[in-house]
């Protein structure tokens, strides 16, 4: 016979990951538990064709409910969680730095943890060891929601819709697994997601938008919103982590100066129990060399720093649709984050009712033991080591020499 290296007829098709979901979905067995990060509404409307500027969260739901979902679920709950551990590990650090300032770095991006892991194991010690809002969803869609709703563990699949195609190497890490099974079990990116739509025959500017299912694993506050953007998460752990150490005048909802899209962004908030407390928000990886050298030498005035691995954040993730003009839809989107957050009632995560249950009727406190198994992780050194020299190259220095 003749031989080839391609299949000439194109028989082997190779599965895509939305193929894997149509899998979990046909399988009667099969419970599948969808979250959507708190980006994806703000930027679904260019990869379904429509002008930037709509929220498409209901038709999104809509859609994924018509393909048969059993439950459509927010991230956004578990950013309300992640503020929770992250602001408590924060209070922590303020607690026992003896009048030093211990600079906390976020992790709740994957490409800054990926860039961390391979080029500044030095710094784990400063990073959260909180997991991400994709990572503390999945876990407890495995764990709290089966008690609650009476389910089989075993038998529930999460699916992810993200902004993010380094969500897919988050949901892959070892240290997110229970006994060898993943927390979170495919990823879509926003992309993925029109792509599956459209090849089901849903139309997402046609369909009626629908409500979330329920408001367990839902209800969000605004702070939970704002992680879509550059500067959300420092907005949103300020708005807790400052009403719980007292902050001297009226506490301000909105932080100004961690808002807008400038490279690096820094501010100064006061606080009763602290004193004055200095953070910086870095988005684009290329902004962040001389912040580190800062905390490498000591030299970091800053308590709490953000950072994103994206240009604006979530809102601009490798993900989502990026068109010609993609910069300039990047305000919008960014605008619609705010405006989403001034809609929603709830305003910080503490706040959030339904977040105040899991701790009460499951977790018990924020930090507890339990909270440290389900929702913290740790970091893996995957500097590589330098390349032995190759044969051609030795005999070259051999000759030098
Ligand atoms: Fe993913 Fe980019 Fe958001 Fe980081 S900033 S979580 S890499 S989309």
């Amino acid at each position: 016979g003749q031989c080839s290296l391609v299949c000439p007829t194109g028989a082997i098709a190779v599965k895509d990951e939305t193929d894997r979901f149509l899998d979990y979905l046909a399988d009667p067995d099969v419970v599948t538990v969808v979250q959507i990060a708190p980006a994806v509404r703000m930027a679904f409307a260019e990869a379904a064709g429509a002008p930037a500027g709509r929220n498409l969260e209901g038709e999104i739901v809509a859609g994924l409910k018509k393909l048969g979902a059993d439950f459509v679920c927010d991230t956004r709950w578990s950013a309300d969680v992640t503020i929770l551990e992250e602001g408590t590990e924060l209070l922590h650090r303020l607690e026992h730095s003896e009048g030093r300032v211990d600079t906390m770095f976020t992790s709740c991006c994957p490409g800054w943890i990926n860039h961390v892991e391979k080029s500044h194991p030095d710094l784990f010690p400063h990073v959260s060891s909180t997991r991400s809002p994709q990572a503390i969803f999945g876990a407890l869609a495995k764990t709290y929601l089966p008690r609650v709703k009476k389910l089989d563990s075993a038998a529930i699949r999460v699916v992810s819709i993200m902004p993010c195609t380094a969500k897919k190497d988050e949901a892959a890490r070892p240290q997110l697994a229970r006994e060898g099974v993943a927390d979170v079990d495919l990823v879509l990116t926003v992309r993925e997601l029109e792509r599956l739509f459209r090849t089901q025959g849903i139309d997402p500017l046609a369909i009626d938008p629908a409500p979330f299912d329920s408001p367990f694993m839902t209800e969000a506050s605004g702070a939970a919103q704002l992680f879509a953007t550059t500067g959300g998460v420092m907005e949103a752990a300020l708005r807790t982590v400052c009403a719980l150490a007292g902050s001297p005048r009226a506490l301000p909802l909105r932080f100004e100066p961690v808002r807008g899209l400038a490279g690096v962004k820094e501010a100064r908030v006061e606080t009763e129990r602290f004193g004055e407390l200095r953070v910086a928000v870095v988005h684009g990886l290329k902004n962040l060399g001389p912040v580190l050298d800062c905390v490498r030498e000591g030299r970091s005035p800053w308590h709490f720093v953000e950072v994103m691995a994206c240009p604006g954040g979530c809102i601009g993730g490798g993900g989502t649709a990026r068109g010609d003009n993609w910069t300039r839809t990047l305000p919008v989107r960014q605008r619609m984050v705010y405006e989403e957050d001034d809609r929603l009632a709830v305003k910080r995560s503490d706040e959030n009712p339904d977040v105040a249950a899991l701790y009460r009727d499951y977790l018990g406190r924020a930090g507890s033991d339990l909270a440290h198994e389900l929702l913290h992780t740790d970091y893996e050194n995957r500097r590589s080591a330098p390349k032995p020299l190759r044969f051609k190259e030795l005999e070259t220095k051999i000759k030098l020499t």
